[in-house]
Formats: C-alpha cells, sequence, structure tokens
C-alpha cells in the first residue's frame, strides 16, 4: 500500500467515525491489525452494519466528508503499519450531498444523547438526506421539509406528509392544518416551539396523496432516526397514514385511538389528523381527549376543559 493510499484510507475512515459519532454511536473497536472496519460491542452491531450500508461507495464520497482530529482513531496496541496522523482539517470539506443511498430502518435505537449533542445530530441527519432521490415524489417537490421544534422536546408529532404551503416553505405544518395543530398544542398549555413535528415522507406527494408504502417505507428511517435523537417522552401519530407507519397498524383511528401504543418504548398517543378536523370539527372533542391523555403521559396537567380550538 502506498503513502497515499493509506492516507485516503485514514481519512475516510476518520470520516465516517465522526459520522457514527454525529448519530450518537461511541464505542468502537478494531477487530485485528489489518481489518480495519469499525466495529461495536454486541447491541449496538446491526445498527453500525446499517449504518455502513447507508454510507454512499468510498469513491463518491471520500471527497466530500468532514475531517476529523488526530486524536480520533486510535491506534490498536497490534496495528502495523503504524498509525498515519489525520489530514488537516481544512483539506476535507464538509459533507454536503448524499442523495441515492437507501437508508435501512433502524434496528434499535443507541444511547440517549447529551440534550447539548442533538441539534448537530439531527443535522447530520438532515446532511444524510441530502438532495434526496431516493423516490418518485423528489420529482414534484419544492423543497424537503425536515422537520420543525425542539430538539430536545418531550412531545413529538408525526403527521403524513408536506402539503402545498409546507411544500413551498420547506418546514412542516404551516398551512390550514398547520394552524389547527398550533391551536391544539396551545391547548395543552406548550407553545409549538417546545414540541417537535416532523412527517412520515418529507416530499409533497403529488395533489396531496397518500404516501405510497415504497415511499413512505424509504423515508421512515430517517424519521427512526430523528425520533432516536429527539427521544420525546410521548409521540403523537396524527391520523392512520402516521399510525400505520409508525406502529405497523392498519385500521381506523376510531378504533387506535383512546389508549397508549408503544413504539420502542415511547408511549404513543394516535388522534385524528387536523386536515380532517378541518372536515368534521366534530371530533375535535375525542382528540382533545387524546391530547389530555398525551399529557397525562408527560406528567403535565392540561386543562380540563375542551378549549375553542
Ligand atoms: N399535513 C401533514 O400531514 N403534514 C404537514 O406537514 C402538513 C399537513
Amino acid at each position: 500500500m502506498t503513502d497515499s493510499l493509506q492516507r485516503s484510507v485514514v481519512q475516510e475512515l476518520a470520516a465516517r467515525l465522526e459520522f457514527y459519532r454525529e448519530l450518537g454511536i461511541y464505542d468502537f473497536y478494531r477487530r485485528g491489525a489489518v481489518d480495519a472496519q469499525p466495529a461495536t460491542p454486541a447491541t449496538a452491531d446491526l445498527e453500525v452494519e446499517s449504518l455502513q450500508a447507508a454510507d454512499p461507495p468510498a469513491s463518491a464520497e471520500a471527497s466530500s466528508l468532514t475531517a476529523v482530529s488526530p486524536a480520533t482513531i486510535s491506534p490498536a496496541p497490534d496495528s502495523f503499519p503504524p498509525a498515519i496522523p489525520a489530514p488537516e482539517e481544512s483539506t476535507i470539506p464538509r459533507r454536503t450531498l448524499v442523495s441515492n443511498q437507501p437508508v435501512p430502518p433502524l434496528v434499535s435505537f443507541g444511547p440517549v444523547l447529551p440534550a447539548e449533542q442533538r441539534p448537530d445530530a439531527l443535522a447530520a441527519i438532515r446532511d444524510l438526506i441530502g438532495d434526496c432521490q431516493r423516490c418518485r415524489l423528489a420529482k414534484g417537490r419544492n423543497k424537503i421539509v425536515f422537520a420543525d421544534g425542539d430538539a430536545n422536546a418531550q412531545l413529538m408529532f408525526v403527521g403524513e406528509g408536506p402539503g402545498a404551503d409546507e411544500d413551498a416553505q420547506g418546514l412542516p405544518f404551516v398551512g390550514r392544518a398547520g394552524q389547527l395543530l398550533n391551536n391544539m398544542i396551545g391547548a395543552t398549555g406548550l407553545k409549538r416551539e417546545q414540541v417537535y413535528i416532523a412527517n412520515i415522507v418529507k416530499c409533497r406527494p403529488p395533489q396531496n396523496r397518500k404516501p405510497e408504502p415504497d415511499e413512505a417505507h424509504t423515508c421512515t428511517p430517517f424519521l427512526e432516526r430523528q425520533i432516536e435523537v429527539v427521544r420525546p417522552r410521548v409521540l403523537v401519530a396524527l391520523g392512520a397514514t402516521a399510525a400505520t407507519y409508525l406502529l405497523g397498524m392498519r385500521g381506523s383511528i376510531g378504533g387506535m385511538r383512546g389508549r397508549i401504543h408503544d413504539y420502542r418504548g415511547i408511549q404513543t398517543v394516535v388522534t385524528y389528523h387536523p386536515a380532517y378536523l378541518l372536515r368534521d370539527p366534530t371530533q375535535k372533542k375525542e382528540t382533545w381527549k387524546d391530547l389530555q391523555m398525551a399529557m397525562a403521559a408527560l406528567g403535565i396537567k392540561a386543562p380540563s376543559r375542551a378549549p375553542q380550538v
């Protein structure tokens, strides 16, 4: 192996390690002197494998990765040849575009991230999405709608997918349904900025149709990782599409609401989508009961009187 080839391998490894760390995975050891794959102990193993699979081929990506300091790769005691210091930070630009590689579903949640690391971890997930071309929704979208709200929120709402207003602004729930969602959040005593809001798909489906299963399955791995980072205490699935792809349940909202579900250990409430409530306001009373249940699960007392939303 020439010096320059070794150097590029070290650069790529350093960038991969940094990427895993950005996603909250910290523990690595070397399998052996000649096996340069990063690996993790038992529980995180599958996750690292899945993240490795998510990475584009080195040839396409090596030039667009984040540099890390030499200290981030520590040589194994028995390694040979000796480790080469990582390059100067300024020589490798920040990761900018990763857009076509499928990202597999998350196998299990990693460790809870410290609050101060969560905004950067979310930014790393947004970087991973890049200028996404992974499904057909990319063709018709204007902006990718990643999320809105507090990276450390205790309460997270998941909707179906962006509509016209969201597609134009790049933010979830900013149209009429969003106004109603804001009122629903306000009724609980919280502000929109205190919760985290995302969708099953991040690009607007044409004519606001429901996302197709393949579109949802392509996109939800990012949502899973967002939930993993934010780690809300309570999730609220807005509408049947969110409930189906979060909980793997099919059926009417009437059959799924009114009780607490489990999403990877997070208490999850299913309720009506605000767009549905705009069409059938009589269900606001039931929705309010669901939100009260979510607040009780959070240990926060919500006003008992149904608000005017
Ligand atoms: N409907 C959704 O499901 N999500 C949005 O972001 C807006 C409307």
